[in-house]
């Protein structure tokens, strides 16, 4: 339950990051997942829709942006968004190493 811990900890930085602020209530959290983060978005928001119960986010909408790793051929200078770790570039062959999509982190919310 990779999720649920993650879940976990975003609602620690939502709750503390809300009360700096003098927040009452969390509307609305808008997240930046990676593609390569490892995290399934359903199951992310099912742990958030958990772990949110009882606290001053209890009604907050969990948003998700996907964003995707992308790699730079060294070889034809082709450039893809990719899912895996390490690929053939389909315009010649080369092997290439992607960069990004292990992105994780709040970017912003709306709170009252
Ligand atoms: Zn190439």
């Amino acid at each position: 339950m990779h999720e649920l811990s993650v879940a976990t900890s975003l609602m620690n930085i939502i709750v503390e990051s809300a009360k700096a602020d003098g927040a009452l209530r969390v509307l609305k959290v808008n997240l930046v997942v990676g593609n390569m983060a490892g995290i399934v978005a359903d199951s992310l928001k099912d742990c958030f829709d958990t772990v949110k119960e009882g606290s001053i986010a209890d009604k907050a909408e969990l948003v998700i942006e996907e964003v995707k790793a992308t790699a730079l051929c060294v070889e034809c200078g082709g450039k893809f968004e990719v899912e895996q770790n390490m690929f053939n570039c389909p315009k010649c062959g080369e092997v290439v190493l992607p960069s990004g999509g292990d992105d994780l982190y709040i970017k912003n919310m709306e709170v009252e």
